[in-house]
């Protein structure tokens, strides 16, 4: 039998006053350990979602299981949850020590129990030092590691976060993604994390749910997300620069796609990999290509399309090349690979405008 998962949503929904549904039966697990982060555009509920699972609202359908236990209607310290927000919600008139020790309090600890357990956390995040201090005399990362501090000091069952870096600057972010990571791997707590951030999502989740108008389109790592998107939402949503997606006609045989006066045979690993193709023979398919298996002017590529740069974006260690394909025409971006490399790499052999994109720190670009 499988383990017991520390959250676990049956159906889980939401429909407001307003009649807005903002959560739609929604089926997820997060195994005891995991990071799982719930993503989508704004709108899509999975605030929603962490909302109805610390219990700060009621479901109007569904059932929410932590752990073996059935809290469905629990209100929220029954739960054993520990929320993180986005805006840390730090009392401004306290010291940290006593922000941190603040959900300590009500369980009637002796103080030096409170004291021990508050030194070890702060000790654990790097806060010792400023403990005397209040909320605004500290940086935005140590105020978000207080935050932090305040859920761990509960050792609670599980983890919920609500965007808790997106108040921090671009490389405060990167820098506290790694250390909140380090940190759950540290505590093994099962973690709930929401982001509408989809690099976030895909740099810090063992898995990664993606959420759209309150639907789960797919839940699963990072790596099956990307390779193997269940639909064009997911695959246009993950991604940077997003996958290059166009129309394009499947031929007869099923081994080409034609795409205006162009025939694009497909690569035997294509053909081996995706034998649901069968049925959409002869008709229009939406075809996807990431940026990065976009190889310019690469040799012994096995396929080659014909398309106009229309620009090249030097982005520092890569360029984005842009392209417009010739007819019909379509603008479809590509990235272009220094080596001309990737798992099936697609020649792009310029037609009109000339260009070249030879990508490297050091090297120029003539277009
Ligand atoms: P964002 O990233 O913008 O925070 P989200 O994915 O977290 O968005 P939710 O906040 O869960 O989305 O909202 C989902 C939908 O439910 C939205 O259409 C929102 O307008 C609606 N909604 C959220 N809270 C309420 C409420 N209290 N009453 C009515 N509708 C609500």
């Amino acid at each position: 039998m499988d383990p017991v998962p520390a959250i676990a949503m049956e159906g889980l929904t939401k429909v407001y006053p307003t009649g807005q549904r903002a959560l739609d039966a929604l089926d997820l697990e997060v195994k005891e350990g995991e990071f799982l982060v719930l993503v989508g555009p704004s709108g899509c509920g999975k605030t929603t979602a962490l909302r109805l699972v610390a219990g700060l609202e009621e479901p109007t359908g569904g059932v929410l299981r932590i752990g073996d236990r059935d809290v469905t209607h629990l209100p929220p310290k029954d739960r054993d949850v520990a929320m993180v927000f986005q805006h840390y919600a730090l009392y401004p008139h306290m010291t940290i020590e006593a922000n941190m020790a603040f959900p300590l309090r009500t369980r009637r600890l002796p103080k030096a129990a409170v004291r021990a357990k508050v030194l070890e956390v702060a000790r654990l995040l790097d806060l010792e030092p400023v403990l005397g201090r209040k909320p605004a005399q500290l940086s935005g990362g140590q105020r978000q590691r207080v935050a932090m501090g305040r859920a761990i000091v509960r050792e609670p069952a599980v983890f919920l976060m609500d965007e808790p870096l997106s108040n921090l600057d671009a490389k405060l972010r990167v820098q506290m993604r790694a250390e909140l990571l380090r940190l759950q791997r540290r505590l093994g707590t099962a973690t709930l994390y929401v982001t509408h951030d989809q690099v976030e999502a895909m740099t810090m989740g063992d898995r990664v749910a993606v959420l759209r108008g309150g639907v789960l389109q797919q839940c699963d790592t990072p790596h099956a997300l990307y390779q193997r998107p269940a639909n064009l939402f997911v695959a246009d949503f993950l991604g940077t620069p997003a996958m290059n997606l166009f129309r394009a006609q499947l031929a007869e045989d099923g081994q080409r796609l034609r795409l205006g006066s162009q025939q694009l045979p497909l690569p035997p690993e294509v053909l081996a990999t995706r034998p649901a193709l069968a049925p959409y023979r002869g008709r229009t398919v939406a075809v996807g290509i990431r940026p990065e298996h976009l190889a310019l002017g690469a040799t012994g590529a096995p396929v080659t399309l014909r398309a106009e740069v229309a620009l090249v974006e030097a982005l520092g260690a890569e360029q984005l090349v842009h392209f417009t394909l010739d007819a019909p025409a379509q603008p479809v971006e590509g990235r272009a690979d220094p080596h001309g490399e990737g798992p099936a790499p697609l020649h792009l052999e310029q037609t009109g405008a000339t260009g070249t994109a030879r990508v490297g720190p050091d090297e120029a670009v003539r277009v």
